[in-house]
């Protein structure tokens, strides 16, 4: 069977365009992945840069030329760019600008201006290798604070590394040698250019793919384990961490306080400031509990206007001290919201209750006397602390 150039190039071209369709699926699902919508663009301009070498043979040179580069340093700089936004890094528009705008430059010259075909080469060809390098650079530093994206990212590397050994040597004898053309025959160059982007598309593309696929099943983790208003745990994402954290604080930690903490007639103040000034209270609550309580800390929210804070290795006054004081920034904070719309003191209760030895039982059981603390709160007039006694309930 004879393989001709452009046969290479359709399998490129099908390549390509099936993994930007497959990325594309992936960006458009309800978790956004970062980056992946610029890799989904990047392949699909990669595969209008193969279909343009098909379709186009028949095409004035220095156009089908400037269409293949345009094409090719576009798709490669939006594949880089996709990888600034996949480690949160969300590039300027000078960033972008001196990506793009110097090659295409230099390449517009060398092709229609002063056409030179070896320098044309010679500064794509740098140009490819440095942003090659510069994304699996910036990946590799990514990878290295995250142990779930470091697998996917230790392939790319060696991915990205083979290809910028080949783009190299594609390079110095593009620029030094004298390369055939890619046309309807085989010509070793085509083979060649199919090799390069055979390692960089072919073989990235499921890397891409399983990098956004592993972003995708961490968030979907998340949102799983969050509550989507405040941004802090739910009672599932309570259970999973206590799983993780437990054979070390039943170890390291004497004791354990739990804190419930309860929106005095919400159901009020949604009917006096509406439900979306409702849900900014929740959120402004969950924000304020973040800030006031240690990183060891978990906080909870129980459900509804209802949220619990557990802590460890904190005495009882500490505990009603940090009630008081989330209490007191929380009405001040709220108040702030908006000053004109919200003129009542919007106000916490709080249920507070101790247990001296540190396990899942205990803290269920610590959990529940607060509850009860915070009934006792309520009943005494609301806008108040509670520490569970025996006595009082
Ligand atoms: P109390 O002082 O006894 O706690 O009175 P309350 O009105 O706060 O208590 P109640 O349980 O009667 O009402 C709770 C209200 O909280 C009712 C419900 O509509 C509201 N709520 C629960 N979850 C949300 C939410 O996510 N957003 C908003 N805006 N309101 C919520
Ligand atoms: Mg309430
Ligand atoms: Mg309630």
């Amino acid at each position: 069977m004879q393989v001709h150039d452009l046969t290479l190039m359709l399998s490129l071209f099908i390549a390509s365009l099936t993994g930007s369709i497959v990325l594309m699926s992936m960006a458009r699902m309800s978790q956004k992945v970062e980056g992946a919508r610029y890799w989904a663009a990047a392949l699909g301009v990669l595969s209008l840069a193969y279909l343009s070498q098909i379709s186009m043979q028949n095409a004035p040179r220095t156009l089908l030329v400037t269409t293949f580069n345009t094409c090719l340093i576009l798709g490669h700089s939006l594949w880089l760019i996709g990888a600034w936004h996949f480690v949160y890094v969300k590039p300027s528009l000078t960033r972008i600008a001196i990506l793009i705008v110097p090659v295409f430059i230099l390449a517009l010259i060398f092709t229609v201006i002063w056409p030179d075909r070896e320098c044309r080469l010679a500064v794509i060809g740098v140009w490819l290798i440095c942003v090659r390098g510069h994304y699996g650079w910036v990946l590799w530093q990514h990878a290295k604070h995250d142990k779930n994206e470091y697998l996917a990212t230790q392939i790319t590397v060696v991915v990205v590394l083979l290809e910028i050994a080949l783009s190299a040597l594609y390079t110095l004898y593009g620029t030094f040698g004298s390369l055939p053309n890619i046309g309807s025959t085989f010509s070793w160059v085509g083979g060649y250019t199919w090799l390069v982007a055979l390692i960089g598309i072919v073989a990235g593309t499921p890397l891409l793919m399983l990098l956004s696929a592993g972003r995708f099943v961490r968030k979907l983790e998340y949102a799983a384990h969050h509550d989507e208003l405040t941004d802090i745990l739910n009672r599932h994402g309570l259970s999973k961490c206590l799983e993780n954290i437990m054979p070390l604080s039943k170890r390291k930690c004497d004791s354990l306080a739990v804190i419930m903490l309860d929106v005095d007639h919400f159901k009020h103040v949604n009917d006096t400031y509406g439900h979306t000034m409702g849900d900014a209270i929740l959120a402004e609550l969950g924000a304020t509990l973040k800030t006031q309580v240690r990183s060891s800390d978990l906080v909870v929210r129980w459900g509804g206007e209802e949220f619990c804070i557990l802590l460890f290795d904190i005495t009882p006054t500490h505990t009603l001290q940090l009630s008081e004081k989330i209490r007191d920034t929380f009405s001040k904070n709220v108040l702030n919201l908006s000053p004109q719309f919200i003129t009542n003191p919007i106000t916490l209760s709080a249920g507070l209750a101790f247990s001296d030895t540190v396990s899942r039982k205990h803290i269920e059981s610590t959990q529940a006397l607060a509850d009860r603390a915070l009934y006792v709160a309520k009943k005494n007039g609301r806008n108040r602390s509670e520490l569970y006694s025996n006595e009082e309930v």
